[in-house]
């Protein structure tokens, strides 16, 4: 994030807590993995700058996001930190209340819990841990168990973002205990599950087949089921992706997969070149590879105009249906592709810029190929050029162990 960009909304929501005081109780909806340019850790940053305004005594739970990459200070300034439990993410609201629940509870009660964080020298991509499969499966399953301890107020396991190069990127596990000797038991739980997954660590993989990106649309064009969804994993917005990087569209016009569409590429002069002409005609268009200029290059068609919005255009070229983007946004349900006027059920083949999918696209995929494909979110994280993550890390380095 940037920094002068973090700086604002940080102080504007900084004012306002000081305008409100006193409070009995802060309630945070975080993420945990802002990097901040010339700050790095942005939930710490910004929990140790409420804790000043509202002091020591005051309660502070904030959740998460279990692909946040969670630091000591995060876990020190906050009194009870509550992750998500699911990936794809399902219990968005059930996380809030639980939150809201420990906060209540606090506060009635007059309890100050404290978090003890275990951080494995593990990165993972979200992708080698959805919660429906092992071993997240049973992994997660372990924390209702962890809760139910006398002095346990709350147990996450924090799968991490791989794609952040920063010193506290890793798996990690929180469990939040009450007063000095349920402390004690908290780390005791925490370390054992940290064990639990790190006996485990070479099970993570991707859950659908994962293939390189001409073997997944040769797959995809051969299958008999339709439409089979094709994950451009490289280029992923919803892991910090570019959204731009337009390989995968240049493979299946040369292989020649027609009923495609590919979902989409953020490219606004191609929109509003699409916006001047009328629907129905032919443009020209050199599409993709601007933001991206280090694992794509920009490509060009020629395409006959279906829709055409100030926000989103869709050009038909040679079979290929390509949905253009004036900003980052994934298409994440059926209603976003209803809205261009194309209903997938009715394609072959669909190219979305995610990793996983998400639960509605999940619905109505009838199979699922990962493609290997090159971004900045790549899944083959042991080449990518890391310098700032710890060391040993596995799968980076392998031959060591974990205490
Ligand atoms: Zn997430």
């Amino acid at each position: 994030m940037e920094r002068g960009a973090y700086l604002a909304l940080r102080d504007e929501f900084l004012d306002r807590l000081s305008s409100s005081l006193p409070v009995d109780g802060v309630l945070l909806n975080l993420h945990g993995a802002m990097e901040v340019e010339g700050i790095g850790d942005g939930e710490g940053d910004l929990t140790k700058a409420v804790r000043e305004v509202v002091g020591g005594e005051v309660p502070i739970v904030a959740t998460l996001d279990l692909h946040g990459n969670v630091s000591h200070e995060l876990a020190r300034n906050v009194n009870v930190l509550t992750a998500l439990r699911t990936a794809p993410h399902r219990d968005g609201e059930r996380t809030t209340e639980r939150a809201v629940g420990h906060l209540v509870k606090c506060v009635e009660e007059g309890i100050r819990p404290s978090n003890t964080l275990v951080k494995l020298p593990l990165i993972l991509p979200g992708e080698f841990a959805v919660t429906d499969v092992e071993p997240a499966r049973s992994l997660y399953g372990r924390l209702a168990d962890l809760e139910k301890e006398k002095g346990i107020i709350d147990a996450s396991i924090m799968i991490g973002c791989a794609w952040a190069d920063t010193s506290r990127t890793s798996v990690s596990v929180i469990v939040c205990g009450e007063g000095e000797e349920h402390g004690s038991r908290a780390r005791e739980l925490a370390e054992g599950l940290a064990r639990e997954i790190w006996k485990r660590r070479s099970e993570f993989a991707p859950e659908v087949e994962t293939l390189k990106v001409d073997e997944a649309i040769e797959k995809a064009m051969k299958a008999k089921e339709r439409p089979v969804f094709i994950s451009d994993s490289g280029d992923n917005v919803t892991a910090g992706g570019a959204g731009d990087v337009p390989i995968v569209l240049e493979r299946l016009l040369s292989l020649g997969a027609t009923e495609s569409v590919v979902a989409g590429i953020i490219d606004p002069e191609a929109v509003s070149t699409c916006a001047k002409a009328r629907k129905g005609s032919r443009v020209r268009l050199r599409i993709g590879g601007k933001l991206d200029r280090v694992n794509g290059y920009p490509i060009d068609v020629t395409g006959v105009v279906k829709h055409s919005d100030p926000r989103i255009a869709v050009i038909e070229v040679d079979g290929v249906e390509v949905v253009l983007l004036s900003s980052r946004w994934q298409f994440a349900s059926a209603k976003g592709f209803q809205e261009v006027g194309i209903n997938p059920l009715d394609r072959k083949i669909i190219v979305v810029k995610l990793g996983y999918l998400f639960p509605e696209i999940r619905d109505i995929a009838r199979r699922s190929i990962m493609a290997l494909s090159p971004g900045f979110t790549s899944l083959d994280i042991g080449r990518l050029p890391y310098e700032r993550v710890m060391r040993p890390i596995f799968p980076l380095d392998k031959d060591f162990e974990f205490n």
